[in-house]
């Protein structure tokens, strides 16, 4: 707990006029054991000085002004007392990063009512109620997914940025069975998981039997619920217990060190273009940042344009008419989704741009890349670059092809260690 607080020491705090003053007599955040007293529009802690800014009873504040912006609340679903951050403060984003919010120990004494502004952060109690209310998943909750993705993980659907980067598409949403973290996603008329319950232990059958209830709740037996992304084991153990498979897709697989050393006769035509890209141009790999913003947008607008002109597929040509939406989303949230981004300028303009996140311990997912095609070995020394920078991790999973033949084929020449392969799962008939 000593180190929660030590956390809520923010510079910010002397500039900020958030604390402390209320919108109504009896909020849910209220300060223990204080009252709280008119003044103008707003009420104030009756310990608080509104000449000075500062708490007259600072040393003896409640423990709920101690850990503030954390706070101990109970979940939408009333099923979990949370451990959570209020994106109210400004300073929530910051602190929310940090590993060491996840190692606190705290009890899961008077919770509070959830709030639209809460981020949950970790589960500190089990209430043992059970309820068909789903709880809203955000952009912001990235330490929260994370901190149930299993480290062996390595399809790219086990990552937060999978999801989130298609936010335009999808409502999210989740809830705790059995330790697991269950992620449901519902689009127009649909509700589904698009990934199967995530915990580090395994996965019981009366879990998958509890998400098929609720979301047969949601579907109210218009559509056939389903999970997606599960990896071949589970799928395996599933169908042995009566549940009904269906392969989706197939993940290709490589070595990073391949992918960075490029050595050896079977990648002599990628090397040959990474060596013309750099005798040709005066260029620099950078990591990404809101000024190549602009830069990149106009170099995905082309890239759309030119790729619309050649799709061969009706699927290849809904997939571009869409994937604006998860580029921009990469381009303006990066950090919120976990994504690491680095850009390749060329004579000071944007040559190719690419986005990706880690899966597990072992794995990076390249899950974006745009290249000016103009600009021969762009896209070979740009994926070199991403492999060398992220070589401590041993595999780079570069996602599947979606049936689109030219990139099967890309996906190919770089020659993966194996396709890992992906199933959806329906309900026992
Ligand atoms: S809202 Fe956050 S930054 Fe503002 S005073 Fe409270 S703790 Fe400090
Ligand atoms: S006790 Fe102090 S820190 Fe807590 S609300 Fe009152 S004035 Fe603010």
């Amino acid at each position: 707990m000593e180190n929660l607080i030590k956390l809520t020491k923010q510079k910010l705090c002397a500039k900020c006029d958030i604390c402390c003053r209320f919108p109504e007599e009896t909020p849910n955040l209220k300060p223990t054991g204080f009252k709280l007293k008119k003044s103008g529009e707003l009420f104030i802690c009756e310990a608080f000085n509104l000449e000075t800014g500062r708490c007259l009873k600072y040393s003896k504040r409640p423990f709920d002004c101690q850990i503030y912006p954390f706070a101990v609340a109970r979940t939408p679903d009333n099923e979990n007392i949370m451990l959570i951050i209020d994106n109210l403060c400004p300073a929530a984003a910051e602190i929310k990063t940090k590993k060491q919010i996840l190692r606190s120990k705290l009890h899961a004494i008077n919770p509070i009512e959830w709030e639209e502004t809460f981020i949950p952060l970790k589960l500190l109690e089990d209430t043992k109620a059970r309820t068909e209310v789903l709880n809203p998943l955000s952009a912001t909750d990235l330490l929260f997914f994370n901190s149930y993705i299993p480290k062996r993980s390595n399809l790219s659907a086990f990552s937060f940025a999978y999801h989130f980067l298609w936010e335009d598409f999808f409502k999210f949403s989740w809830k705790i069975i059995d330790g697991a973290l269950c992620v449901f996603a519902k689009d127009i008329d649909n509700t589904f998981m698009p990934l199967p319950p995530l915990s580090e232990k395994s996965v019981k059958p009366a879990v998958f039997e509890r998400c098929f209830e609720l979301m047969a709740l949601q579907n109210k037996g218009k559509t056939e619920s389903r999970i997606e992304n599960i990896p071949e084991d589970t799928a395996k153990e599933l169908e042995h217990e009566g549940f009904r498979i269906a392969k989706k897709d197939e993940e290709y697989l490589y070595k990073t060190e391949k992918l960075e050393g490029l050595s050896g006769d079977k990648y002599k035509h990628i090397r040959w273009l990474v060596n013309k890209f750099k005798k040709e141009n005066n260029f620099s790999f950078v990591k990404y940042s809101g000024k190549y913003l602009n830069g990149c947008a106009d170099l995905l607008f082309n890239w759309l344009e030119e790729k619309k002109k050649t799709a061969a597929t009706d699927n290849e040509a809904f997939l571009l008419k869409n994937i604006d939406k998860a580029h921009k989303r990469a381009l303006m949230n990066h950090a919120s989704l976990g994504l690491e981004g680095r850009v390749l300028l060329a004579d000071g303009k944007v040559a190719a741009y690419t986005f990706g996140t880690p899966l597990g311990k072992d794995t990076f997912c390249v899950m974006l890349e745009v290249t000016d095609h103009n600009i021969k070995g762009a896209a070979q020394y740009i994926f070199m670059k991403m492999a060398c920078e992220f070589s401590k991790y041993k595999f780079m999973n570069t996602m599947g092809d979606e049936g689109i033949q030219s990139l099967r084929e890309n996906k190919m020449h770089y020659h993966p260690m194996k396709t890992i392969p992906e199933y959806i799962i329906y309900n026992r008939r």
